[in-house]
């Protein structure tokens, strides 16, 4: 079983997690986008593709089967961050966003974020 898959076997929520420590600048990260109130992107320490990197938003919300309908707004900034920051980093054949939820759907780390995975052919369907 792939590392990030046994990991998210598992994981549950728990409070703070490293990407509040991130945001709280309690721990380096390799950020890309932070001039934001509401989120900040940073490169992935295990990329799974050349470019991948994570938009996480502030709020410490655990995971997408708990947002709330209010949340709808943050949801789409982050795809717009996740685009722009694509975009700036010149990836023009395209990307995937992905949210993993859940130990089936591969969430390691409980505190929501968006994937982007870039810069080679990606498969579909996916694992
Ligand atoms: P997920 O499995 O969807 O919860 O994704 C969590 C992601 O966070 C994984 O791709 C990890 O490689 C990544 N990750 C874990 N710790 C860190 C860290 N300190 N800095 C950057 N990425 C991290």
């Amino acid at each position: 079983m792939a590392d990030e898959i046994s990991k998210a076997q598992t994981a549950c929520p728990s409070g703070d997690t490293i990407f509040g420590k991130i945001i709280r600048k309690e721990m380096p990260a390799n950020i890309i986008y932070e001039q934001d109130d509401q989120c900040i992107a940073f490169y992935d320490a295990a990329p799974q593709a050349p470019t991948h990197f994570l938009v996480v938003p502030k709020k410490a919300i655990s995971q997408l089967s708990e947002v709330e309908p209010t949340d709808d707004a943050l949801l789409g900034h982050l795809m717009i961050v996740g685009k722009k920051c694509s975009a700036d980093l010149g990836l023009a054949r395209g990307y995937w966003l992905v949210i993993n939820e859940g130990p089936d759907g591969g969430q390691s780390v409980y505190h929501l974020h968006l994937h982007v995975l870039a810069g080679r052919q990606l498969g579909w369907p996916p694992g």
